[in-house]
């Protein structure tokens, strides 16, 4: 494939979500696969939905995924500067453009001014629901007289510019996706281009930034499927060559229903937030109505790339699952090299100076058990603590005597004080600790409950010998000594 250019066009109404992720993915995938190229553009012409934040948010958001666009405004400077020769990227700056054509589409005819106050429009809406149409322009002023027009315009009454649908006949264009796609043209709007304060609508802005952008392949959500027989009825008016168009499927709720906070779906980089790592959460985005073919379920950003063909891609909608998000990123933490873990998980943990090698060890002790770097705290506590407490109950295995916690930390001590620093590490302690416990007559459980609580201060804990060798020699020892006073307690009592 030649000359693939391909654009996410988010609108900035909103944080960047889910679903605009996959879009963005999937057209960052298409692009690198055919290297081709990926363009973020900004399509913030609806000022009334304008949210300031969210400009911010989605370059932020995209840049933690990794899906860094080659063309698109510059994240140092958004408003201001951008990076490629088809700018500026934010539509808000291209307003003399639409208009230039806006006069080219009404000097064809393709387009026609409409005086109808929103008062009309708004009661004609209101029958039409009434009257249980679907509500659309009735096309009062397509009708008015050239000499009328000219009248109303000079006298500088407000108006907009509505595109000439014709009342017949279809309309058929191919969807990579879906294949044939066929819409009735009665069944299409005079669709608004240009609003009465000259701002474009969507419609206009996009079409005539992917034409000028040289977009080739316009893949986006299933919502704007609709909107593609006015897309293409603008192209032929302008005498442009439509791009291809590929629309994607709905991720749904796992109740079917339009996905929202409810299901567990957040902001995307709110994932950040809450402990995901972005190769995960992309993997598992990937996907979402996107078949590789096969029972393989992990792949980089750049196997993705590799495999990826939008021909594979889903009619169906897809169904997010934050379980099996969760699931995912949980393989991630057990399988990525630690240290390349460590710096996700550094806002996790509340010790700031933790060196990153005893980090890394942390994790490895606790990555079998988290499935999110959230939980870290919960099952590093044992590291981050400097003095666990606990109930000194906790330390009587069960079913167990008072006796038998005493008896086995005894045991312990013992063992450890014939230890140097260098023994500390996971399977020097596992082999020696389950060689003396055996030779001793005892069992693991009668050993390694108390020392597990006296580590920890927990019955569920990350491995003991992981914990042991993490935390050192000098620090157990202490906290066997501790657990041996507390141990002497219970007996007492
Ligand atoms: N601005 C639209 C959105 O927010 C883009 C639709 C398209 O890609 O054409 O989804």
């Amino acid at each position: 494939m030649k000359n693939v250019r391909v654009r996410f066009a988010p609108s900035p109404t909103g944080f960047l979500h889910i679903g605009g992720l996959r879009t963005a993915l999937f057209n960052y995938l298409f692009a690198k696969k055919h290297g081709g190229t990926f363009i973020l553009r900004i399509e913030d012409t609806d000022a009334a939905r304008y949210v300031p934040e969210s400009l911010a948010n989605i370059i932020e958001a995209l840049q933690w995924y990794g899906l860094i666009w080659d063309e698109g405004p510059d994240p140092l400077d958004p408003f201001e500067k951008s990076i490629g020769d088809a700018g500026p990227y934010i539509q808000s700056k291209r307003k003399k453009i639409y208009q230039t054509h806006v006069s080219e589409l009404l000097e064809r005819s393709a387009a026609y001014p409409c005086f109808c106050t929103t008062e009309r429009l708004d009661s004609l809406r209101k029958k039409q629901a009434s009257e249980k149409q679907t509500p659309r322009y009735d096309g009062l002023c397509r009708a008015l007289n050239p000499s009328e027009v000219k009248s109303r315009l000079v006298s500088g009454t407000s108006h907009t510019i509505r595109l000439r649908v014709p009342t017949e006949g279809s309309l058929t264009f191919r969807d990579m996706i879906r294949g044939e796609v066929t819409f009735e043209c009665a069944t299409i709007d005079d669709q608004v281009l240009l609003k009465s304060d000259g701002f474009p609508t969507y419609h206009l802005a996009n079409v005539v930034d992917d034409h000028l952008m040289n977009i080739s392949h316009v893949i986006r959500a299933e919502e704007w499927l609709p909107s593609t027989p006015k897309h293409i009825l603008l192209y032929k008016a302008l005498e442009w060559t439509p791009p291809f168009f590929a629309h994607l499927p709905m991720i749904l709720g796992s109740d079917r229903t339009k996905l929202s906070k409810r299901h567990g779906a957040e902001p995307a980089l709110e994932y950040r937030q809450r402990g995901f790592l972005p190769q995960a959460v992309i993997n598992y985005i990937a996907l979402l109505g996107w078949n590789p073919g096969g029972d393989r379920e992990f792949f980089t950003l750049n196997q993705l790339t590799n495999g990826f063909s939008i021909e594979k891609v889903n009619k169906a909608p897809s169904i997010f699952d934050i379980q099996k998000m969760r699931w995912t990123n949980a393989s991630y933490l057990r399988t990525m090299e630690p240290n390349r873990l460590a710096p996700f998980a550094r806002k996790f943990v509340t010790d700031k100076e933790i060196s990153d090698e005893k980090l890394a060890n942390l994790l490895v002790s606790i990555r079998d058990r988290i499935e999110t770097l959230e939980e870290i705290g919960e099952w590093g506590s044992y590291f981050f603590q400097k003095d666990i407490a606990y109930d000194p109950a906790l330390l009587i295995p069960a079913p167990g005597t008072k006796e038998t916690a005493l008896v086995a930390l005894i045991f312990v001590s013992e063992v450890l004080e014939k230890m140097n620093d260098e023994d500390f590490t996971e399977p020097v302690l596992r082999d020696l600790f389950v060689n003396r416990i055996k030779s001793s007559g005892k069992k693991n459980g009668e050993i390694l409950w108390p020392l597990r609580v006296a580590i920890s201060g927990k019955k569920a804990s990350p491995d003991v010998f992981a914990m042991m060798a993490v935390l050192g020699r000098e620090v157990i020892t202490q906290r066997v000594a501790t657990a041996l006073i507390l141990a002497q307690g219970l007996k007492k009592a």
